[in-house]
């Protein structure tokens, strides 16, 4: 037993938390004074799955405790001291399998590692586990996934969000001390936000897609799901820039995204955008407007302003995103990768392997992609999704002109029951409608905690022009300290 485990058994009850609900950078702070090992920090994590896990059910697989404990001593010297760190099961990993949490891909053993699983890897991170999602990451509820729904841990009758549902749940169970999601239309901001964490979709084309599995290439993308604004910052660091194997990456020189965090914000122009207030009522308005008392208070001035085409994103984003992944999915034919369901021709091996492969949601999409591909139908469908995609793009531009940073909840609402809207594929896209225009534009947007509506997490989206990362977690990490110091006043805890 090293000598920081007896000390912490010793110490016992005086303990309040365990090293698993501590943030990676307080993790890392402590390690480096030697108050404690990695190893206890693994102990944690795994005692909180072995506790959590029968009900929240986060995780397609877990790594053996026993291969992690003896990664971490020789990880001791990098940077990230051999802390493991959840992963979406869309990102390919060497050592577990990446299952996409669909019959068709539930024996798939990649055989190398996705770039960003590279990058942290050589930075000392080790992996934990592959977390549930919705069936190739379409879904917003992580009930389509093919194997079982995960639960939010604030409230287990209700969904953590999707599609990254098992990350944002692992990370709020404290069964990780982070996650990596992506990010297509939403999938990092809005479970984040219905489980309480802080979620990061990167500016397209900053973190490289290469072992990502593809939903819609012109709008995947990866990032960090953590405790808090600065762990977000930190895991950017790694997983950003450059990569010769994804053509869609930029080459921009590295940037310290922590830099700029503790810095005030006095003087910077907080836009709120008229369409993505107006239909708010009840405790998701006070919340709204708690927000911008918060950011006035923060010396910070604000502006509302027009979105004008807010409306149409939700039509093109699901045109855009099925015809791509009608393409996408193609390769998913029963003669790599995956199962194949049938021998007795070509023709009954596709349709046979692609009927009992794909669930339900899939299937959904493939059809709508391929429709709206179809000759005769493309531009009157692809090809006006296109258009309105421009001139979303075109309304970000003219209101970055204006201010710095813009704010939204991330969901109009909390996170709603299981089965809720399983009936209803509508009703379900429409809870993507604040976080698919920032996704349709490409640009930076990230989910904070932002205090309680029906006693459960609600979330600040905010959102900064492309590349303009280190401004956009500048402005959310002073949100958060004020948000986190304001509850602390208050007598009721209303937050
Ligand atoms: N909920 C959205 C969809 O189903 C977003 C998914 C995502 O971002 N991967 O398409």
């Amino acid at each position: 037993m090293s000598v920081s485990s007896q000390l912490r058994e010793e110490l016992g009850a005086f303990f309040v938390m365990n090293l698993n609900e501590k943030p990676l950078h307080e993790l890392l702070a402590l390690i480096e004074k030697n108050e404690i090992q990695p190893r206890d920090v693994i102990s944690d994590l795994y005692a909180a799955i072995a506790e959590r896990e029968p009900q929240i059910r986060a995780y397609i697989s877990v790594a053996p405790q026993e291969r992690l404990l003896a990664e971490c001593e020789r990880l001791c010297d990098k940077p990230l001291k051999g802390i493991p760190i959840a992963v979406k099961d869309n990102i390919v990993t060497k050592e577990l399998k990446t299952t996409c949490a669909s019959r068709f891909l539930e024996n798939f053993q990649p055989i190398f590692d996705a770039t960003v699983i590279k990058r942290l890897k050589d930075a000392g991170a080790t992996i934990l586990g592959k977390t549930n999602l919705d069936e190739f990451a379409m879904g917003s509820s992580t009930e389509n996934s093919a194997f079982f729904p995960t639960r939010n841990p604030h409230d287990l009758e209700r969904v953590p969000g999707g599609s990254s549902g098992g990350s944002a749940a692992a990370v709020a169970a404290h069964e990780a001390i982070c996650a990596l999601g992506s990010d297509t239309g939403g999938s990092i901001r809005q479970p984040a936000a219905f489980c309480g964490i802080v979620g990061l979709k990167p500016t397209y084309g900053l973190v490289s897609r290469y072992g990502l599995v593809a939903f819609a290439s012109s709008l995947d993308q990866i990032g960090p799901m953590t405790k808090d604004v600065y762990d977000c910052a930190l895991l950017l660091n790694y997983i950003a820039g450059h990569d010769h194997n994804d053509s869609t990456s930029v080459q921009r020189p590295p940037e310290d995204y922590t830099r700029e965090l503790g810095q005030e914000i006095k003087g910077f122009r907080i836009g709120v955008p008229r369409e993505y207030i107006v239909e708010l009522s009840g405790q998701a308005k006070v919340c709204v407007e708690s927000w911008i008392a918060i950011f006035r208070e923060l010396g910070a001035q604000i502006l509302e302003l027009s979105l004008p085409h807010t409306e149409y994103a939700i039509p093109a984003y699901y045109l855009i995103s099925s015809s791509e992944a009608s393409a996408n999915l193609a390769r998913f034919d029963g003669v790599r990768y995956t199962k194949r369901m049938s021998e007795s021709s070509v023709d009954a091996m596709f349709a046979e392997s692609r009927s009992q492969g794909f669930g339900p949601e899939v299937k959904r999409r493939i059809m709508i992609g391929t429709y709206a591909l179809s000759a005769g139908y493309y531009e009157a469908w692809y090809g006006k999704a296109q258009r309105v995609r421009a001139l979303i793009r075109q309304d970000f531009e003219s209101a970055f002109q204006k201010v710095d940073i813009l704010i939204s909840p991330t969901s109009p609402t909390p996170a709603f029951k299981l089965g809720e809207r399983l009936k209803d594929p509508l009703a379900m896209y429409l809870s993507d409608i604040f976080t698919v225009p920032a996704s349709l534009a490409g640009l930076p947007a990230i989910s904070v905690p932002g205090g309680r509506v029906e006693g459960l997490p609600f979330g600040i989206q905010l959102i900064a022009n492309a590349f303009q990362e280190s401004k956009l977690l500048r402005v959310a990490y002073a949100f958060e300290r004020a948000i986190l110091h304001n509850t602390a006043r208050s007598p009721r805890r209303a937050q």
